[in-house]
């Protein structure tokens, strides 16, 4: 066999391991439950825990942990070891079925927005059968949900399943509507195409903003940035390429389907996509991915940013989510297909996505918001923070054409009714132009663009499968109703299509002219996180997570919550990393700098020489010194100001209409400074230095 099929999954105990180790009644009865989201028997626990215990045991596991992500956006894990102390001072290694189904996590200090207080701390941790077990580190991972002894979720897994479930519930209807009684379960599935920058770590350790921020808080731009295009696809570097594949092996072992690796637009940033998987399964491969490529990196003496911004001026890094519906008949719900009955199910699928993403823009905006995020959100690089949906030409004129009741000019001439035309065939490439989209439509499935690099893919995906189901229970609930199927089919499509075309935009959201025509449309801009996040809580919102028992109203408020309060604290952290570096790196800097000069100037006039300049040089540099003090202080001042407040929008607003004025102000002197003080003077690498050193 050769080597990649030999390494692939090694470290997991997936379906194959399972059928090779469990009983067969065992193996049945736990597939049974995974395949039916069914309660699992605690004898059946038993016999997966003993197997597993002894599978891991063999890989040279010495721990266990139940592996969960709790609402800051990363990975939780605490290691017990399987030891159990035996009469004679000797150890045997254990593990129940209790410990593999359930966990207590004493974890007060993870992040819970309110729903739990400190007397009653504990959460406990339930494995999720249907992500599969895994080592890492000689520990045992075993992917769980985070729940309160409530039962509510402090996690971004346990949502994600339940709007999983929530969109298979309304799609089947739809789907036996259709006739196809043979598809019992549908399930999103998830490709994130994941987005990085690779920096020299000897040059990262010598940046305070980078070890507190995981970006550049200051950098006045290099020469050259990426103008040229020439890295963008370019041949990989050495020493990038042994990092790939390094982190390729890695990621193969864990059973992650690494795919795609290449360089992104922006020196020094480089992008990987796997193939994609169920939306829950994704949602842990992508956690499991940053992990590595931050593990893998330190190997290679880099280190891998995964914030969304790291450098001002060039590409930030952002997530794209592919999203699309599978039967567990193996049937791609977005697929167009080709006879007349699989294009009129592809239209009311279709058509279920545009009305739930118009109707929903306030919630896709805010499960991409983030502080880091929004430096991309709206920049000429990344979708902006106007939410509309890329078809192509040829699907919106269908949808056109439709609509009018007219025919479709298209490559073929007809003249098209839902459920008696098939579509005409669209290339798939001509779907997949417009890179400025941030919800485009490319081919067989959509491409979410907005989600930030550094995010978990739940937030996201959540708020898809939620929005999704609601706009396909409506229709099922008229449909199911309807004498005449196919004719009900039709007037739905058509009157949606009115109803919902203003999200379709097909040019380039990057030109100021959309911002004035999504205005003029009444599609919703919500520039920052702090527009963006209050709308959780909104009464149509609340309503709508709870008809579908997705997240309940004090979920909402806790997830609201954290996000405000991390936007706040982030903003904080770069302010306070930006105020140390200010005074006790760049002002003695220059100071020492203007001395440096002066005596210079004075050498060169006492020897006789004359710089007619000398004066000004050494005027313009003080000068801007004096404004670096001066923005130094006023960023201190309103840091001071702070309000003492409990009210997590109130400092998060606070932070984004007084902080970040008052940094970028900072930034911007300090980087003049950096323009015109000797290079060997200045206290940290440049941005030439980050973005160029790597081969
Ligand atoms: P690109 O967008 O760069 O042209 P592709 O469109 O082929 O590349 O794939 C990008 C990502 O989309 C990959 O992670 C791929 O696995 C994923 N993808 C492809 N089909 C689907 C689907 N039906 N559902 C979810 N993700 C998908
Ligand atoms: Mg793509």
């Amino acid at each position: 066999m050769a080597f990649v099929e030999e390494l692939f999954g090694i470290n997991v105990f997936n379906d194959s391991v399972m059928r090779q180790r469990l009983p067969k009644e065992t193996y049945r009865a736990l597939h049974k439950t995974i395949d039916d989201g069914l309660r699992l028997d605690p004898d059946v626990a038993s016999v997966v825990a003993n197997a597993m215990k002894d599978w891991a045991l063999e890989k040279g596991a010495t721990h266990y942990t139940h592996w969960f992500q709790p609402l800051n956006s990363v990975t939780a894990e605490k290691h017990d070891a399987f030891i159990s102390p035996l009469p004679g001072g000797a150890v045997i290694q254990e593990f129940s079925g209790k410990e593999l189904v359930r966990g207590e996590a004493d974890a007060s200090s993870l992040p819970n927005g309110g729903l739990r207080s400190t007397f009653e701390a504990r959460g406990y941790t339930a494995w999720d059968p249907t992500s599969y077990a895994f080592i890492k580190d000689h520990v045992l991972c075993i992917p769980t949900a985070y729940c309160s002894y409530g039962g509510e979720a402090l996690d971004k897994k346990t949502p994600l399943l339940r709007s999983m479930e929530a969109l298979n519930r309304q799609a089947v209807r739809i789907l036996h509507l259709f006739g196809r009684m043979d598809a019992t379960r549908v399930t999103p599935t998830v490709g994130p195409e994941q987005e990085y920058f690779l920096v020299d770590r000897d040059l990262f350790d010598r940046r305070s903003d980078l070890i507190f921020s995981g970006r550049t808080l200051f950098g006045a731009k290099p020469p050259k940035g990426q103008e040229l295009g020439d890295h963008f696809f370019g041949t990989i570097q050495t020493r990038v390429q042994a990092f790939m594949a390094d982190l390729n092996e890695e990621l193969w072992k864990l059973g992650v389907l690494a795919k795609t690796e290449h360089n992104e637009t922006a020196p020094a940033q480089h992008e990987m996509a796997p193939i994609y998987a169920i939306a829950s399964v994704a949602c842990d491969h992508n956690q499991i991915t940053m992990e590595m490529m931050k593990k893998v990196a330190l190997r290679h003496n880099l280190v891998c940013l995964l914030a969304e911004k790291p450098f001002e001026g060039v590409n930030g890094s952002g997530k794209h989510n592919n999203w699309s519906m599978f039967t567990n008949t193996g049937y791609n719900l977005l697929e167009p297909g080709d006879s007349p009955h699989e294009s009129a199910q592809f239209l009311c699928f279709l058509t279920s996505v545009i009305k739930a993403v118009d109707e929903n823009q306030d919630l896709l905006r805010a499960s991409v918001a983030s502080a880091g995020n929004d430096h991309r959100l709206g920049g000429c690089e990344a979708p902006p923070a106007i939410i509309s949906i890329f078809l192509g030409d040829e699907l919106t004129e269908i949808l056109e054409a439709l609509e009018a009741g007219a025919a479709y000019s298209g490559r073929e001439k007809t003249d098209m009714t839902v459920g008696v035309h098939a579509l005409p065939k669209f290339p798939r490439d001509t779907t997949d132009r417009n890179r400025t989209s941030p919800f485009a439509f490319t081919g067989n499935k959509f491409e979410f663009r907005s989600l930030g690099s550094s995010a978990s893919v739940s937030d996201a995906n959540v708020v898809l499968n939620t929005i999704v189901a609601e706009s396909l229970r409506q229709f099922a609930d008229e449909l199911e109703k309807a004498d005449d199927f196919r004719g009900a089919l039709h007037d739905l499509i058509i009157r949606n299509i009115r109803e919902h075309k203003r999200i379709i935009f097909n040019g380039n959201n990057y030109s100021d002219e959309w911002i004035t025509e999504a205005k003029r449309r009444g599609l919703l801009s919500l520039p920052s996180t702090v527009d963006a996040l209050p709308c959780y809580t909104d009464e149509k919102n609340v309503r709508l997570f709870e008809t579908h028992r997705v997240l309940s109203g004090s979920e909402l408020r806790s997830r609201r919550d954290i996000g405000l309060d991390s936007y706040a604290k982030m903003i904080n952290i770069e302010a306070e990393t930006m105020l140390m570096m200010a005074r006790r790196q760049i002002l003695p800097a220059v100071v020492k700098y203007a001395g440096t000069l002066s005596a210079a100037l004075t050498g060169v006039k006492s020897a006789g020489g004359t710089i007619m300049n000398g004066p000004a040089l050494l005027t313009d540099l003080c000068e801007e010194i004096d404004r670096l003090k001066d923005s130094i202080d006023a960023l201190s001042g309103i840091l001071e100001e702070k309000p003492d407040t409990d009210t997590p929008i109130v400092s998060a607003r606070y932070m984004h209409d007084l902080v970040l004025p008052a940094m970028a102000v900072l930034r911007s002197s300090a980087d003049r400074l950096e323009q015109i003080t000797d290079r060997s003077c200045w206290p940290f690498p440049t941005y030439d230095e980050l973005l160029f050193s790597i081969q």
